[in-house]
């Protein structure tokens, strides 16, 4: 099993943590699953070598408290007529920081940020294009204007294009970008259901390529919106990035990431949304996206 260097270095801090080896370092492939072994068995769990769910959450839970704690972090974004929207969002400290670093880049470019939201209250319950384990929760994730594009591509601030592998591109219309011509693709109205493409020329950027280079990547559209029948708009899902370059793949769990913020105990969390919580040990790129 050939594994990341993130992944390497996180679990040699976890298990020198816990006395399994001496120091982080020390770990390597060789002795990796004779390390995990020696941990499952110390804190009395299946001991297969494997870490997943329940070994990842012990190896974590106590590690996790005394790290120091982030806050969230209040960002600034653009309200543009015509457009539903926020002037604020707010964002995980670590987060926040590289949301900053890229509105700087957008503005520079004569592009905006228009968005729907950041960080999602743990009252704020699970639903319709409202996943449990969503990356708003802990302030790892924002929104563009779900109303800034996907509807008249010749004027929108953000033209929508197919990616690679079922994920969008999108692009912002920007005095300072390159002049391009794209295949956009576009709904008559948010509930029209029908898939439409035709061709503008104008100066872009690729917002989808300037998040990725601050850290922050798409995810797919939901079933909801690429089935055949009763297809929503809600599911499109081209306004979210999250913050994926600050997760460990196969490592990282949703409430580990909630505890560390500041005053998000597990009581905490627990109280504000029991459904969160239930899925606390989901694992980054394995049951949590
Ligand atoms: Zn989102």
């Amino acid at each position: 099993m050939q594994r990341e260097a993130n992944f390497m270095k996180r679990m040699g801090e976890l298990l020198a943590f816990h006395k399994i080896i001496n120091r982080p370092e020390d770990l390597n492939d060789d002795n990796f699953d004779d390390s995990i072994v020696e941990f499952q068995e110390k804190v009395d769990i299946m001991s297969d070598g494997n870490p997943k769910w329940e070994t990842l959450w012990q190896l974590q839970f106590p590690w996790v408290q005394q790290q120091p704690k982030l806050s969230f972090v209040k960002c600034a974004a653009d309200k543009l007529p015509g457009i539903e929207g926020y002037e604020h969002l707010w964002l995980r400290q670590d987060a926040a920081e590289r949301y900053n670093q890229l509105r700087n880049e957008v503005l520079s470019l004569g592009g905006v940020i228009p968005t729907e939201g950041g960080k999602r209250d743990l009252s704020e319950g699970a639903g319709l294009g409202r996943s449990a384990t969503s990356m708003h929760y802990p302030g790892l994730a924002f929104d563009l204007a779900g109303s800034a594009g996907f509807f008249k591509p010749d004027t929108d601030p953000f033209v929508i294009t197919l990616g690679g592998s079922g994920y969008w591109e999108i692009w912002c219309r920007a005095p300072r970008g390159q002049e391009t011509k794209l295949n956009a693709l576009y709904w008559d109205n948010p509930t029209s259901g029908i898939d439409r493409t035709k061709t503008v020329q104008g100066k872009f950027f690729s917002f989808t390529k300037l998040a990725a280079k601050y850290g922050f990547q798409a995810i797919r559209p939901r079933l909801s919106f690429t089935r055949a029948k009763d297809r929503k708009y809600i599911g499109c899902e081209w306004w979210h990035f999250q913050a994926n370059d600050l997760l460990i793949a196969n490592l990282s769990q949703l409430g580990i990431e909630l505890m560390r913020i500041a005053e998000y105990t597990p009581e905490y969390i627990r109280s504000a949304n029991e459904t969160v919580w239930g899925r606390k040990q989901a694992i980054f790129q394995q049951d949590w996206f």
